[in-house]
């Protein structure tokens, strides 16, 4: 069958994420399969307003499964909020003959795509990269398993030197809006609270949770606080629970190593597969779509089913912690 596109470019916008590289490489290997021509645009989408496009050989993704990061680089740009901005990028989209565009990025990225699309008739696939996993259409975003192992690891080392000097720690993770990541990394390594956006904190509760444990000689205690938590960040919410319960504790906020890395196996696959069904998608003439993984399989929904919407939170995993970190 006939590709329904010959052009087409790829782009990584918004906040980077392990795995954007294997879902870059997929998609060129792909494209060069169907016997595309592929443009990469640099630092996303004020890469397509600034012309910073560059024809892609399958020489290009050699090397990429396993790199962190994203080496088509990536941005948020104000200027891609105006219409001006989104006219200028569809001008050079055009005058290359580009027919649709591989968004990887969060929920802003494609809200851009879908103004570029409604404004200027240019059409694209969305592929979910973000470690916060709180995308609506998917059960897994490409990134969150990777900053998952890697909170994992780093709170198993804090949890040696807590257990050492007996000491409370509060561990901050990503997610501004979504506790995902908190939740998994607290039933993962065993911590013994865990404060997320999703659901009311009650530090009095806290508080005193933690003086009877330190009462029976605990040898520790971990905290893992969402960085969104209604009742503060790590280093205020450590100060209202010292002022409570007369327990120093110490704060580790893991901020961007959580984005940085190697992407685990999961996220490659994941990536590699969503990579791969976006360039098929448009070369069998589907528009403006978002590609996800649900019930193991892959899905393929319109984008404005998607945008705005959030992903409703897995109470079940969330009275796992409630369980087990207690
Ligand atoms: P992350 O989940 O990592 O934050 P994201 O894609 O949601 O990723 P944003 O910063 O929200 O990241 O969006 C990326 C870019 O998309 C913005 O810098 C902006 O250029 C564009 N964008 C976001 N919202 C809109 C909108 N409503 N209209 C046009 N462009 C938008």
């Amino acid at each position: 069958m006939e590709n329904a596109v010959k052009k087409i470019a790829i782009l990584t916008s918004g906040g980077d994420c392990p795995g954007m590289n294997p879902c870059i490489r997929a998609a060129v290997r792909t494209a060069v399969a169907r016997g595309l021509e592929i443009y990469g645009v640099y630092d996303g989408l004020q890469g397509l307003i600034d012309d910073r496009f560059e024809k892609l050989k399958g020489t290009f993704a050699s090397g990429l499964s396993s790199l962190g990061g994203t080496v088509l680089g990536t941005a948020r740009s104000a200027e891609f909020m105006t219409p001006e901005g989104r006219a200028k990028a569809a001008e050079n989209v055009r005058r290359r003959g580009v027919e649709a565009l591989v968004i990887m990025g969060g929920d802003g990225s494609f809200r851009g795509g879908s103004a570029l699309c409604q404004e200027q008739g240019i059409h694209f696939a969305g592929l979910p990269c973000t470690i916060d996993n709180d995308m609506y259409g998917t059960d897994y975003t490409i990134g969150f398993n990777t900053a998952l192992d890697t909170i994992v690891e780093a709170v198993d080392k804090v949890r040696d030197t807590a257990r050492s000097h007996h000491r409370l720690f509060f561990v901050e993770t990503m997610g501004r809006y979504s506790g995902a990541l908190a939740v998994s990394a607290a039933v993962a390594t065993g911590a013994d609270a865990v404060l997320i956006p999703e659901t009311k904190t009650d530090l009095p509760a806290l508080a005193e949770k933690i003086k009877k444990s330190f009462a029976r000689a605990h040898k520790s205690f971990i905290v893992i606080v969402a960085e969104g938590d209604e009742a503060g960040n790590a280093i205020t919410i450590e100060k209202k629970v010292r002022e409570l319960s007369g327990v120093e504790g110490r704060v580790c906020v893991l901020g961007h190593v959580q984005r940085g890395g190697s992407p685990c196996a999961f996220d490659r696959i994941l990536a590699s597969v969503l990579g791969l069904r976006a360039v098929e998608a448009l070369c069998e003439g589907k528009k403006n779509i978002f590609l996800g993984v649900q019930d193991e399989k892959v899905t393929i929904t319109p984008i404005e089913e998607i945008i705005g919407k959030k992903k409703p939170f897995r109470k079940n995993f969330l009275e796992v912690a409630d369980v087990l970190c207690t």
